[in-house]
């Protein structure tokens, strides 16, 4: 059986070797050497190639080689194919270094005192107490709630929001649009942590950042569409927000003359937040194959009609 990964090159000899030591067995490939296309059961891709169903007429199972699923066109693909997203530990563990990262920089004014540094300002600020920083996670998935229980063991106050209802013990959720804004309204710091949907597109946007508090920040690890950047730009100025922390954008690379690569209130990384680990992530592979021969459910089944 043959294996094709088509994703970052040179990260595939990282997964080649890997795939050598732990499963033998399978004929992995490196895009574009795909050798006899009937032979292709399993597919690993950022972004599937055109006429997946012509060019592998025997594709069992379509991976995302990353968590989300945004970049594949569900209607290009055929109907009984599983596609199935990235969940795996090393992906989820360089989320929450980057989410805390960000929070705590904003918690204790890394970007004020970055702007005094360029001014040889030596001034200090008050230091709150992190329980005094109310933290909204804006998606309670497989990130999301692991980044939430992250923020609270620094003592923040957590709070999250979600499409269906959630309990996680002594963290306040909200779900659905109708409670966004009373969610939104005791976000300090909001972290989008929520997939690309039509439900989701362009949801950071103006009335959103109306309903936070005054001088809320924005931690933005979702994806660059979400994200109204002339709107964002304006809460900036207007000192709406104070903040914001963008691991995403739209497009990406974010072009030279994008105004946010040089607003002063507006650091920019270049979709790094996280990235998924072929080290750890070939383990969830090859029982997703184990999983698929026996016919038992599948880790990251993408729900093709939620979008995620
Ligand atoms: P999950 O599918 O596990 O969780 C998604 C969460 O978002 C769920 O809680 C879901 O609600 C919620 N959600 C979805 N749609 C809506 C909506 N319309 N309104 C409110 N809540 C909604 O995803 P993950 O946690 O694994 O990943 C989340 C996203 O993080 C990815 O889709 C990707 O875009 C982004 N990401 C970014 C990376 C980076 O490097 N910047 C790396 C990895 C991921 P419910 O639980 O009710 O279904």
């Amino acid at each position: 059986m043959t294996f094709i990964y088509k994703a970052e090159p040179t990260r595939g000899k990282i997964w080649a070797d890997l795939f050598a030591q732990k499963a033998p067995d399978i004929d992995f490939r490196v895009w574009p050497n795909i050798g006899d296309p009937k032979k292709v059961r399993f597919l690993t891709v950022w972004e599937p190639p055109e006429n997946i169903s012509e060019q592998f007429p025997n594709l069992e199972i379509l991976f995302s080689i990353g968590a989300g699923v945004d970049q594949i066109n569900f209607e290009t693909l055929p109907k009984h194919l599983p596609v199935v997203r990235m969940i795996e530990p090393g992906l989820t563990q360089s989320m929450c270094e980057y989410v805390l990262w960000a929070v705590l920089s904003i918690h204790r004014d890394m970007p004020t005192y970055h702007r005094q540094q360029d001014r040889k300002v030596w001034k200090a600020l008050r230091v709150w107490p992190a329980n005094k920083r109310r933290v909204g996670v804006m998606g309670l998935g497989r990130l999301g709630q692991v980044v939430l229980n992250q923020l609270r063991l620094m003592n923040f106050r957590c709070l999250g929001w979600s499409r269906t209802a959630k309990q996680i013990e002594g963290v306040p959720t909200f779900h659905g649009t109708d409670l966004l804004g009373s969610f939104l309204s005791q976000c300090d710091t909001l972290v989008c942590l929520i997939p690309l949907t039509q439900s989701t597109k362009g949801i950071l946007n103006r009335d959103v950042f109306s309903l936070m508090p005054e001088g809320a920040s924005l931690v933005h690890v979702g994806r660059g569409e979400h994200l109204e950047p002339k709107d964002l730009i304006e809460a900036l100025d207007s000192g709406r927000l104070s903040e914001a922390i963008l691991d995403v954008t739209s497009p990406e690379p974010l072009p030279a003359d994008d105004p946010l690569w040089s607003h002063p209130k507006v650091i920019v990384t270049p979709h790094i937040a996280s990235m998924t680990q072929p080290e750890t992530a070939i383990d969830t592979v090859l029982e997703n194959i184990r999983r698929f021969e026996q016919g038992q459910p599948l880790i990251g089944l993408v729900d093709r009609d939620r979008g995620y």
